[in-house]
């Protein structure tokens, strides 16, 4: 059965004080809850990613870094590689997040890199992508999402794939206020297991976590979270303040 995730992506938010405080609430809030077959994941910003992997290292919270360098390691002034998060005990990263995409130039060709070097290095992958207003107005959005992902990902052996998470994040949604429907996101998740499906059979598909992201909350998780092909969400905004965050871990049991 896959896992439901829910992660939250602090972005650049959070100095090493507040991310201790974020952490260990999370940690304290989730004691007492159940959370079966649900993984919980927080992506500090890389300065804090040690202490507060150190921090969580007890409860069922992952942290998970927010990008990293598709180079094994050199003259990379400013860059961090996928052995250095390894070697402070991560095991998964996030790669294609749309502001990389938009802020840094981030493109398929470079994911790709990005990718292969992460797994190659034994890190599993949360892989973003999405379509931006334009593309969605124009009903070009199933087009652009199917491209994001096979240039970057439809090299990958099948093995690969038991370490890919997906998470489908309509630019058009992030940090706006504005979020799919719950419909939207199943319309968009259906298709993606799709093309999974087409490219790597039935098994991989069914087996892949495939997250919505896009001014998740508390208010509207649970309905976004009922969907079937909708496996947890990527949270950013939401993801700052411990009650939110633990409301939408909630909204997913
Ligand atoms: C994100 O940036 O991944 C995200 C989903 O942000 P927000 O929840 O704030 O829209």
């Amino acid at each position: 059965m896959r896992s439901k995730i829910v992660a939250g992506n602090w972005k650049m938010n959070k100095d090493l004080a507040a991310s201790k405080i974020l952490a260990n609430e999370l940690v304290e809030g989730l004691k007492e809850r159940s959370v079966e077959n649900t993984r919980v994941i927080v992506s500090p910003t890389f300065v804090n990613l040690a202490s507060v992997n150190e921090l969580v290292s007890a409860s069922v919270v992952e942290v998970a870094a927010q990008n990293m360098h598709q180079a094994k390691s050199g003259a990379y002034t400013g860059e961090i590689s996928a052995e250095m998060l390894r070697s402070i005990g991560l095991n998964s990263v996030i790669l294609g997040h749309s502001e990389r995409r938009e802020y840094f130039g981030e493109t398929d060709a470079l994911l790709a890199e990005k990718v292969n070097t992460a797994l190659e290095h034994g890190l599993e992958v949360i892989f973003c992508f999405g379509e931006v207003l334009e593309d969605r107005k124009s009903g070009n959005h199933f087009d652009v999402v199917a491209s994001q992902i096979s240039n970057a990902l439809f090299t990958l052996d099948a093995s690969a794939w038991k370490h890919i998470v997906l998470a489908y994040e309509p630019v058009w949604a992030i940090g706006t206020g504005e979020t799919a429907t719950a419909a939207q996101a199943q319309e968009m998740h259906a298709y993606i297991r799709g093309l999974i499906t087409d490219k790597y059979g039935v098994s991989i598909a069914q087996e892949l976590s495939i997250l919505y992201g896009g001014s998740c909350k508390p208010g509207n998780a649970k309905e976004i979270f009922s969907k079937e092909d909708v496996d947890g969400g990527l949270i950013g905004g939401a993801s700052l303040q411990a009650s939110d965050f633990i409301a939408i871990v909630d909204a997913i049991q």
